[in-house]
């Protein structure tokens, strides 16, 4: 390998063409469909990309030596941005607003900031619909836990909000180059049609920020903060519960309320 694989950017390349295959299938690209890969790296998963024939596919790769060799071998249908996807505004890719297709192999220190930020940032709107993604096991994990168990918390609740979340399959850290320390899980995301709606989707980060900064602490004091005297709303929460013990459409619940007394 010419160029040595960044650690700070998270460059575990996918070697395991088993895998891409696997990942790439989950799109069930068709020919109209558009695709945004992030962090397309040597072009592993890319190329099996470009096999399936979308419309146009659109790369954001912050490493300028990669994204000059990518431009280098992909042209046509291919549009290659060398910036950081967390500056990126994924609203400009698509004029006519049609949802796309989002791969990522996402670099491990930034991952879940980009998951919330897709979550977050455009409320009530999506411009995708349907992601597919892979994470370290354990923030998988977390991502998909279920009220009361260890790995439950702030991500578990803010992934799904919007998303209706399932997990495909894990991968062995045999199947990168350079072999990670941990093992990872391929998860996929789709748009939910019914979910609560709020005035300002922060307000949920907010909100689950207050109870879970003090994890092992029951629920009376965030409640408190969050609600001053409003005791009626207050009381009829089991004050003796802590934060994991509340299910997820209690946190939207809480969160819908905290935008009314807000006013
Ligand atoms: N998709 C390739 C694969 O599966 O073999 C590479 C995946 S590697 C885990 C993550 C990639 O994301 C690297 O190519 C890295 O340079 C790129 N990357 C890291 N931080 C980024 C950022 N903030 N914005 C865009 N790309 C980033």
């Amino acid at each position: 390998m010419e160029n040595n694989p960044k650690k700070s950017l998270g460059q575990n390349f996918l070697t395991d063409s088993n895998i891409i295959n696997k990942i790439v299938d989950l799109g069930t690209i068709s020919k109209n469909d558009l695709v945004f890969e992030i962090g397309p790296g040597t072009g592993n998963l890319t190329k099996e990309i470009i096999n399936k024939n979308p419309k146009k596919i659109f790369l954001i790769e912050k490493d300028s030596m990669l994204t000059k060799k990518l431009k280098t071998n992909y042209k046509e249908k291919v549009i290659i941005f060398n910036q950081d996807i967390m500056k990126f505004n994924e609203n400009s890719l698509s004029k006519s607003k049609e949802r796309l297709i989002v791969f990522g192999n996402l670099p491990y220190n930034i991952s879940t900031q980009i998951l919330v930020k897709w979550i977050l940032n455009n409320g009530l709107n999506f411009w995708y619909k349907k992601l597919i993604l892979m994470f370290q096991k354990d923030v998988a994990e977390r991502i998909i836990a279920k009220t009361g168990t260890k790995n439950y918390g702030r991500l578990s609740i803010i992934s799904n909000w919007k998303l209706q979340i399932q997990k495909h399959f894990d991968v062995s850290k045999n199947c990168f180059f350079p072999k990670p320390n941990v093992e990872s899980s391929v998860l996929s995301f789709v748009p939910k049609i019914n979910f609560t709606k709020f005035k300002n989707s922060r307000n949920l980060e907010k909100v689950t920020r207050i109870f879970f900064s003090q994890k092992r602490k029951m629920i009376n004091k965030p409640l408190r903060k969050l609600f001053k005297n409003k005791n009626e709303f207050i009381n009829q929460f089991n004050l003796n519960l802590r934060p994991g013990n509340l299910s997820k459409e209690t946190y939207y619940e809480i969160t819908k309320e905290y935008e009314k007394s807000a006013n």
